[in-house]
């Protein structure tokens, strides 16, 4: 099931996490990103954190409020998996 282009998708993810949260990728290695942290516990766990990390650093430096569906999203997230880290910000 994990075959090599699991692989290769992991590692090209793992590169572009930051950029893929930041939505500075373009169209097609955002697609590709998107599939593999789907797939990839690792890189969806990955991915999530630094979402927070975002988040929180928006809310400290006075950029947008997350909205309600953001908000509602990070919870369900925030439910599926061990916490990391409160968010107590
Ligand atoms: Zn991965």
């Amino acid at each position: 099931m994990l075959g090599p282009r699991f692989h290769l998708d992991h590692m090209f993810s793992r590169r572009r996490l930051s950029a893929y949260v930041d939505g500075e990728l373009g169209p097609d290695e955002r697609r590709r990103v998107a599939r593999h942290v789907e797939e990839c516990e690792d890189c969806g766990r990955v991915e999530r954190s630094l979402r927070r990390l975002i988040g929180g650093l928006r809310l400290l430096g006075g950029g947008r409020p997350p909205t309600l569906a953001d908000d509602a999203i990070e919870r369900v997230r925030a439910a599926d998996g061990p916490a990391e880290r409160a968010r107590s910000a």
